[in-house]
């Protein structure tokens, strides 16, 4: 990968559903923080290149001064949840995030988090799919979700897939693109490489989860 800052054509902006993180023979462990909201959370907010590549870790002296964001704690905690195991608060997540994708942007901390905060209410996903009568604890079809999206954003969303412990395949991240200034949403210059959906898809509820 090239390393160089700021030089990339637009950002991959990716929400993970955390009952489809959890629902896999790997499981999850919810943050110390709480049981996630069954609402849709933030992975990342990724610099790309138009060519499908991308640049990643530009800044290896860098790393989260969490002081910075002290003010957008509270948002974080409730909007980018950690479900790795062991449980944490979500520190090491967001420090990832940042020293991989974050430090390749010409954004500062706090732009960078504030963003990514900013750009999940703007897209208010369930919101929409909820509209479209799309109900955790279903089954779908991959065209009636992406249809629910693109009408109440107004932009074209990829939805990556991965399957429980059943077999089922289900909706487990979605990819929304961004312009360079974190701000607004772009029809997706180029798709990311995929994992199979099927046509029918799951979409888990976290209820029966502990955890
Ligand atoms: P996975 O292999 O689980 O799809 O992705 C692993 C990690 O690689 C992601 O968490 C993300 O950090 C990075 N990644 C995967 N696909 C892309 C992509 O298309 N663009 C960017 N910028 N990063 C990606
Ligand atoms: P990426 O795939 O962006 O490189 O980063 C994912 C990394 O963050 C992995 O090392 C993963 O273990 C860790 N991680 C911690 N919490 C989460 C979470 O809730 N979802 C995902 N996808 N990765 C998480
Ligand atoms: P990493 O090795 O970078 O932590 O994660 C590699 C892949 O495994 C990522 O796509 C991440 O989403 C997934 N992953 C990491 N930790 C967990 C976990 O505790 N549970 C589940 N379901 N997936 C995980």
């Amino acid at each position: 990968f090239l390393c160089s800052s700021q030089d990339f054509d637009f950002f991959y902006f990716v929400q993970q559903w955390p009952a489809s993180y959890c629902d896999t023979r790997q499981s999850c462990c919810y943050p110390t923080t709480g049981k996630p909201n069954e609402d849709f959370s933030i992975h990342g907010l990724w610099p790309n290149y138009n060519n499908g590549k991308w640049p990643q870790n530009c800044d290896t002296a860098s790393s989260l001064d969490i002081s910075q964001i002290s003010d957008l704690k509270k948002r974080m905690e409730k909007d980018w949840v950690t479900l790795a195991c062991p449980s944490g608060d979500g520190m090491k997540f967001w420090g990832h995030e940042w020293e991989k994708h974050g430090t390749c942007t010409s954004l500062d901390e706090h732009t960078y988090f504030e963003s990514a905060l900013d750009l999940k209410n703007k897209a208010n996903l369930l919101q929409h799919l909820k509209q479209a009568g799309i109900q955790p604890g279903n089954f779908f079809t991959m065209e009636s979700m992406k249809r629910a999206i693109k009408e109440g954003v107004g932009y074209e969303a990829y939805i990556e897939c991965n399957v429980d412990t059943q077999g089922n395949h289900q909706i487990y991240q979605v990819y929304m693109c961004v312009d360079k200034s974190a701000k607004n949403f772009i029809e997706c210059p180029i798709l990311p490489r995929g994992r199979g959906c099927g046509s029918r898809v799951e979409f888990p509820s976290l209820s029966h989860h502990s955890g």
